[in-house]
């Protein structure tokens, strides 16, 4: 049994053992702790991105071309029920 070294507290940890008995430190925590750190990073990416878009007026713009396509949409349908059921117009 090999004896090595946590690279959390520097403490000695059996090469058998799946945590550090000083510290807690294990693989499976650190790699958990790394995809919520990465996690993390990646929201505030976002959220930098969506402020970004919000200064410059792109996200009023997106929201509004949104709301023009629906209103055609809606535009579209109601007229193609207009024109499958002429008789209800008149
Ligand atoms: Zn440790």
């Amino acid at each position: 049994m090999a004896l090595l070294k946590c690279r959390e507290c520097g403490g000695q940890v059996s090469s058998f053992a799946e945590s550090c008995p000083h510290c807690g430190y294990s693989k499976e925590r650190a790699e958990y702790l790394r995809r919520i750190a990465e996690e993390r990073e990646k929201s505030r990416q976002r959220e930098i991105e969506l402020e970004k878009l919000e200064a410059s007026g792109e996200l009023d713009r997106r929201r509004k071309a949104a709301d023009e396509q629906r209103r055609a949409l809606y535009t579209d349908i109601l007229m193609d029920s207009f024109h499958c059921n002429p008789g209800h117009i008149s």
